[in-house]
């Protein structure tokens, strides 16, 4: 499977914060949307990097609650895995695991066109799971 058939199901939006963001900001945006990770970008929608939950409790561990009121730039992470629309899932999967990180950003061209997290993974593997064991079962009362 591939990350197109994900994003065809979940959608592409993106959601994104901007390097002179404060972390503060960032955590109001994540605990928002109920997610994990902002993807950061300029205002032309270039990737410039992503920041995460791990990202705020690291700063905040470190420097204590004034770190809220630091930039984005500061602590996000510059050098993006991204992936392709052509990726498998597979790929994603040991990328995540070898780089432990939760959250892949999806590029065409340059051009953010979705988000596929640690969730997404285990949901599409789950109903995978779930197919084959419909399948086998369909095979063996029809056999
Ligand atoms: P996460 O597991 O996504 O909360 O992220 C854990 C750490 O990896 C944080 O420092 C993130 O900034 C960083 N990170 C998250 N996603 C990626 C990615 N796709 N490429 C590189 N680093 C990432």
């Amino acid at each position: 499977m591939t990350v197109s058939r994900i994003l065809a199901i979940k959608g592409r939006d993106v959601i994104t914060t901007q390097p002179h963001r404060t972390l503060a900001e960032v955590a109001q945006l994540l605990s928002e949307k109920g997610i994990g990770a902002l993807v950061v970008t300029d205002v032309s929608g270039e990737v410039l990097g992503i920041v995460s939950e791990r990202d705020v409790v690291r700063a905040v561990a470190r420097q204590g609650a004034v770190a809220l009121d630091d930039t984005v730039a500061r602590h996000m992470t510059v050098r993006v895995v991204t992936a392709r629309e052509t990726s498998t899932i597979n790929g994603l999967m040991q990328q995540m695991t070898a780089g432990r990180f939760r959250h892949v950003p999806v590029t065409e061209n340059g051009r953010l066109v979705g988000l596929i997290s640690i969730g997404d993974v285990v949901k599409h593997r789950l109903e995978e799971y779930e197919n084959e064991q419909k399948a086998l079962k369909d095979y063996i009362a029809t056999a």
